[in-house]
């Protein structure tokens, strides 16, 4: 096949089997979400378009807590509505979720980095703790 064919082919693939955000970007790989863990206080990591211009920007989240012994747990993981009924329009229902699936099962497991966020959630709970104490030495 000549390279204009392979790019036909491939483009043809692209649009069939990848699942794209409504601003137009195609998603073929996890890695290619941001994720953006600001919203600390509610332990919560969101997952951005990789497009800096997309009107969207947050095509989804990640919700986790650590509990007392310092065992991180997921919560919650999900798509926005938007850009799921995206790709089930254009790819079929079980198709897009198998493949929406399938990407937050990566960033979960392969993209976030869980040691650095739990040392931050067990840093920040610390200070907290640190400030009660301190209040309540200064009250009594
Ligand atoms: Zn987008």
């Amino acid at each position: 096949m000549s390279s204009s064919e392979v790019e036909a082919v491939k483009e043809k693939v692209k649009e069939e089997e990848i699942i794209q955000c409504p601003c137009g970007r195609y998603i073929s790989s996890p890695a290619e979400y941001k994720l953006l863990y600001l919203k600390k206080e509610m332990n919560e990591i969101d997952i951005l378009c990789p497009n800096d211009v997309c009107f969207l920007r947050e095509l989804g989240f990640i919700k986790f807590d650590v509990d007392d012994e310092g065992r991180l747990k997921i919560t919650g993981a999900s798509f926005y509505p938007p850009f799921v009924t995206w790709n089930t329009a254009r790819l079929g229902t079980d198709k897009a979720l198998k493949l929406l699936k399938s990407h937050l099962r990566e960033i979960v497991t392969r993209y976030i980095d869980w040691a650095r966020v739990k040392a931050d959630v067990l840093k920040r709970r610390k200070e907290q703790e640190e400030r009660e104490r301190a209040a309540e030495e200064g009250s009594s």
